[in-house]
């Protein structure tokens, strides 16, 4: 299998390359040629099987340049041992045909480790077929959860270094205390006086930099990414929509062949494009929906067809779905205008230079007949987190109970009563004082003191990998200038600069 560009489909390289490169050179974002169909009887016999194993058969559709042993052990170091639980996702049923699909008990409590628990080893992997010897350097900018998930999923792994900034005073104290003392022998962190965009700016600097780019080269050592663009990010989400239905299956809760909706809290467009793959690939999803917060740019474009960022924008309770820009989208919009390149580099360049674009009647249809979309603000959240607790004594997080919110929001208006999974994205546990005042109104600066309160009154524990936070010592403290960030990566690859 090859993997094309969508702003160049003569461009095609395997799928080592394509996750070495992350974004191709076009700018344009990778996908296969092909979205493989599952073959008759597969879905019940992946019911019968555990996950890593299911993973490793998806994977194998895709990833045709790694043989089933290689696509094993990746997935075997992944999930086996780092999650909580005998498998790497739980699901929890709230009342009749409520599904919550929990991706989040791993290493950092957000569903970001389902996919860089093993990217790491799709690296080091893919590094070894190119046969250059080189080492990678992982250089990400991060307003929070994904920091925190490349860099437990980098610790240690051979051949890699990852280096984390993120903005000073832009992280809540949970996340910045995760980062800050982080283990492992390859990882730095540094915060940077600026806010998120700021960051993201400067590292795309560096990132590109020819200047620093030979000096790395001199020591054998290459930039990677391991932002939400990269296929070997999409693909291991693939795999969860695919094992949850497996899973229902298995547990009698539906029907092989019975269709199923699917609700996802959206901020970049990767998890939902995720079970949008799955359902190509012949899963029997029915509405993929779905939700976001006041920043609801997606919402009007799934109904209007008109993408604009010309618009305020909010900050949240739900922090990792304030984006404007969905880069994942674009994915999505190459499927459906039938892999026409052209049109999507003048799309994605209306977007550049105007902020906005528009798609035609023919494409806007494929869009409703797939997606349903919704929006739902703090309040909304707040008050979904307070009926779930009092209701089935489920605790979620601020971005779960957007979807939660938009979906009972969805079934009132459709009258659609088809059983749903919902994509639960984070622990509670890790915005605590947004959750505490949802179920009790009370108001607690502090994360852990908010945190402590919550286990009070719902007897849940709160993750030892959190709880731990309180405890230990501030590793990586450092924070610098814009101008300073380039000198920091340069002393921790081992150059002087
Ligand atoms: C990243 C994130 C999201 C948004 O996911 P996308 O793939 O960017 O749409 C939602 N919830 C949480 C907790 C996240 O960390």
């Amino acid at each position: 299998m090859k993997f094309q560009s969508t702003r160049n489909k003569n461009l095609r390289l395997d799928s080592a390359e394509t996750i070495l490169k992350g974004l191709s050179d076009d700018g344009g974002l990778f996908v296969p040629v092909e979205i493989t169909k599952l073959v008759e009887g597969e879905i019940a016999e992946l019911s019968k099987l555990g996950y890593t194993e299911r993973a490793k058969r998806i994977f194998a559709k895709y990833m045709t340049d790694f043989s089933e042993e290689e696509l094993f052990e990746c997935a075997e170091k992944a999930y086996n041992g780092n999650f909580e639980g005998d498998e790497p996702t739980h699901i929890v049923k709230l009342g009749e045909g409520t599904y919550m699909l929990e991706l989040w008990h791993g290493p950092t409590c957000a569903f970001k480790d389902m996919a860089l628990q093993i990217l790491p080893h799709f690296l080091v992997k893919s590094a070894e077929k190119a046969g250059s010897g080189e080492k990678t350097v992982i250089l990400t900018a991060t307003s929070g959860d994904t920091g925190k998930a490349a860099l437990e999923g980098f610790c240690d792994v051979e051949g890699t270094e990852i280096i984390v900034f993120y903005p000073n005073n832009g992280v809540s104290k949970i996340q910045q205390l995760q980062m800050q003392t982080q283990k492992g022998k390859n990882v730095a962190v540094c915060a940077v006086e600026g806010n998120f965009d700021d960051t993201q700016t400067a590292v795309k600097t560096i990132f590109t930099d020819k200047n620093i780019r030979e000096k790395l080269s001199a020591k054998g050592k290459r930039f990677s990414s391991a932002n939400s663009i990269n296929v070997g990010r999409l693909l291991p989400q693939v795999v969860y929509y695919i094992s949850s239905y497996a899973d229902l299956v298995a547990r009698g809760e539906i029907e092989n062949g019975e269709t199923v909706n699917v609700t996802v809290p959206t901020g970049n467009f990767g998890n939902i494009l995720a079970a949008y793959y799955a359902k190509m690939m012949g899963i029997p999803f029915g509405k993929l929906i779905c939700a976001s917060n006041a920043n609801n740019v997606l919402t009007d474009f799934l109904s209007t067809g008109t993408y604009s960022i010309n618009r305020d924008f909010y900050m949240t309770e739900s922090p990792s779905m304030d984006i404007l820009v969905s880069s994942n989208l674009e994915r999505l919009l190459f499927e459906l205008c039938d892999k026409n390149d052209g049109y999507i580099t003048a799309l994605m360049t209306s977007l550049r230079e105007h902020g906005n674009y528009s798609v035609p009647d023919e494409i806007l249809a494929k869009i409703k007949e797939l997606f349903a979309a919704g929006f739902t603000d703090d309040e909304g959240a707040e008050k979904r987190i307070k009926m779930l607790f009092d209701e089935y004594s489920y605790l979620c997080d601020t971005h779960t109970a957007v979807a939660v919110e938009v979906y009972e929001k969805y079934k009132a208006k459709t009258g659609d009563k088809t059983k749903t999974i919902i994509a639960s994205t984070a622990s509670p546990y890790k915005f605590p004082r947004a959750v505490l005042k949802a179920i009790s109104g009370e108001v607690i600066a502090d994360d852990f003191e908010a945190a402590e309160k919550i286990e009070e009154l719902s007897g849940l524990s709160m993750p030892q990998q959190l709880r731990s936070l309180s405890e230990k010592e501030p590793r990586f403290t450092k924070v610098c200038e814009r101008e300073e960030m380039a000198d920091f990566v340069m002393s921790t690859v081992g150059g002087e600069g």
